[in-house]
């Protein structure tokens, strides 16, 4: 049998493991990519690590998310981030330049490369054959220190492409009818792989739109082939020398098959509240719509906007329904602006946003109370367009642009119908790219040489190499089911210091103890006793990190959930399972002490510890680790661990 695509690019990085379904495999990685909101934690563990420069092949810092002041905050990671792109060797894009995955895709994505991106939507680019996966802060500092990615090998899924897209049926609807046979579910631990002759009728950012939005089936990652398409895209973008030809054998064995016949797709919307709530158009028709969105890593490109742009060509909007075009890139934004399309639509009743994120994730352009919002985005999830009671839609900028017309949802082949004299704008690409890029900075063009950390930008800790000896006071004892919400709260007023570990710190578990990170503190560290499930929840690092810069040497829990657990290895903390007599009988404020050579033992695979308890009592404890988390854990650290590893050690 022959090879899937995935399964030929993960072999040409792999560095541990085999191909095998569910195992653990290691890859080398390409490219990384970080926005703002991830991008401080990154580049400060970066710091920590101790390394000169980047060591893949290439690395990009983008400032899309927060780019809306409030405070000097924000400005003060922007500068932080530029400044540590020019200090390690990654290109930098300005605040306003445009979304990550937009930006990426023009710039840098390259078929048969790896990527991994502290970003949900990093595997936009699998619509030109790259390898992209979207995966926590640490794990791309790691592979931006040279480490290896380690994830089980998924599933790969053949998604077979045949027939041709009717009038008026686009990209966004092809993704959208994959959410509706699958679910958000439907992806989870499995890569989606395009074939089939229809590939061949989609032009790159068309499949980049369905690539992006694999993210909502819960996909690891999604690709495509490349073929003349992606040849042509290249060229247009002046980057014809990064083209390879990239596909599946012929006789490539897939895990599971789908089809879908392009010709039977129709214009689709995701009702609210969920991205996988969708139904033809003319099923929702006539519902009253008080904003149009066009916008986002979805549909936010040159290609997107300039169908909405051509239906509104010598129309106006309805008066009660506002309309907002926000690129995904500056340079879309540039192109559109001088071939006239921005004054076409401004003349319509179009506002214009800068090129970011912004009302995706609630920044600006919040809808009215108990409205209707059409969004060409790709979530809509209650609550995520700044207020509670919101409707977000989700569709394509064709369909959005049909009820900014019409001021209701309406199938836009019916409004054709009504009109009489509005014609499918198409798909079309510019003859070249030509946006001047002047906010996307080379590492050679760089500013800055050495970072600049305003107030609110702290270090991050590296920890020590496990110690043979390890004892410390129990500092808290937990019940059941403690949240990572519980260890490090997620309001704003507390994230807004996510940039500064030693501050962030400080309200370590005070949900649970107001006074706990002094007592901490003060006691020079210690354990963290727990009932069932400690650290359900978000899979957010700081909940392992802040502990860890308190001094905190370990948990001992009855049990683990299994992020927090994989956190707690990655920040150095040994998580101990102990059964429910042990913990009943440990009391807050107890000595403890793990007996063993707790080095050696965790090194050499040793299972059982022994607890003794204020030099009274004894108990026994549980390691369940598998070989390279047990390095990680006697390293100090998935940080230490790579740091060592560069180091030759
Ligand atoms: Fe995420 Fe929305 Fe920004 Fe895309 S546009 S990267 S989905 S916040």
């Amino acid at each position: 049998m022959g090879q899937t695509l995935t399964e030929k690019i993960l072999e040409d990085h792999l560095v541990e493991g085999d191909l095998t379904t569910g195992e653990e495999i290691g890859i080398e990685i390409d490219q990384v990519l970080t926005q703002d909101t991830t991008g401080t934690l990154v580049w400060l563990q970066f710091e920590a690590l101790g390394l000169d420069e980047v060591q893949t092949e290439l690395a990009a810092q983008y400032c899309d998310h927060q780019t809306y002041q409030f405070d000097f905050k924000n400005t003060d990671d922007h500068r932080f981030l530029r400044s540590a792109a020019g200090t390690y060797g990654a290109h930098f894009s300005r605040p306003g330049n445009g979304i990550c995955h937009n930006v990426h895709k023009e710039n840098f994505a390259a078929p048969g490369k790896t990527m991994l991106g502290s970003d949900s939507h990093t595997p936009t680019p699998g619509g030109l054959g790259e390898l992209a996966i979207g995966s926590g802060g640490l794990d791309v500092t790691v592979a931006m220190g040279g480490g290896a990615y380690y994830i089980e090998m998924p599933e790969v899924v053949n998604v077979r492409l045949e027939g041709e897209l009717p009038e008026w049926a686009t990209a966004k609807d092809v993704i959208l009818e994959m959410l509706r046979r699958l679910s958000v579910k439907g992806g989870v631990g499995k890569i989606f792989e395009y074939t089939g002759p229809g590939v061949e009728s989609l032009s790159v950012p068309e499949r980049t739109t369905i690539t992006n939005m694999g993210t909502e089936l819960g996909a690891t990652s999604s690709i495509f082939p490349t073929d003349e398409n992606t040849k042509d895209y290249l060229e247009r973008l002046g980057r014809a020398e990064d083209y390879v030809e990239v596909g599946p054998d012929e006789d490539a064995d897939y895990d599971d098959q789908i089809t879908i016949d392009l010709s039977d797709i129709e214009p689709l919307i995701a009702k609210p509240s969920m991205p996988d709530n969708v139904v033809p158009v003319n099923e929702v028709e006539g519902t009253e719509v008080d904003q149009v969105m066009i916008g986002s890593c979805t549909n936010g490109a040159y290609e997107d906007i300039l169908p909405a742009a051509k239906m509104l060509e010598g129309r106006e909007t309805n008066k009660t329904t506002e309309m907002i075009v926000a690129p995904g890139s500056k340079q879309a934004s540039e192109m559109l602006a001088r071939e006239g399309w921005v004054s076409e639509m401004m003349a319509a009743g179009v506002n214009f946003s800068e090129a970011t994120c912004g009302a995706c994730i609630g920044i600006g352009h919040v809808p009215a109370s108990d409205s209707v919002s059409l969004r060409t985005f790709n979530r809509n999830f209650e609550g995520r367009s700044g207020i509670e009671d919101d409707n977000v839609y989700l569709c394509s900028p064709e369909v959005a642009t049909a009820a900014a017309i019409k001021g209701e949802i309406i199938d836009p082949r019916n409004l054709a119908d009504e009109l009489g004299d509005l014609e499918d704008p198409g798909f079309e690409m510019p003859e070249k790219y030509t946006g001047s890029n002047v906010d996307l900075i080379a590492p050679d063009e760089a500013p800055d040489d050495e970072l600049i950390k305003g107030p609110n930008i702290g270090d991050v800790p590296l920890k020590d190499e496990l110690q043979a000896s390890l004892e410390g006071e129990a500092l808290l004892k937990m019940e059941d089911n403690i949240t990572t919400d519980h260890i490090i709260p997620a309001t704003s007023d507390i994230l807004k210091f996510r940039s500064n570990i030693p501050k962030l710190s400080e309200f370590t578990l005070s949900r649970v103890d107001q006074d706990f990170a002094q007592r901490a503190l003060d006691a020079d560290g210690g354990f963290l006793v727990a009932g069932e499930n400690y650290g359900q929840g978000s899979s957010r690092e700081h909940a392992a990190l802040c502990p860890m810069y308190l001094g905190v040497e370990g948990v001992l829990a009855q049990s683990f959930a299994r992020i927090h657990k994989a956190n707690l290895f990655n920040f150095g903390l040994i998580p101990l399972e102990i059964d429910e007599e042990t913990y009943a009988k440990i009391q807050q404020g107890d000595d403890i002490e793990i007996v063993d050579d707790v080095a050696e033992a965790v090194r050499s695979g040793q299972e059982e510890f022994t607890v003794r308890v204020n030099d009274d009592w004894e108990a026994t404890a549980h390691l369940d680790a598998s070989a390279r988390e047990r390095e990680i854990l006697a390293d100090g650290g998935k940080l230490s661990h790579t740091k060592k590893q560069a180091e030759g050690g």
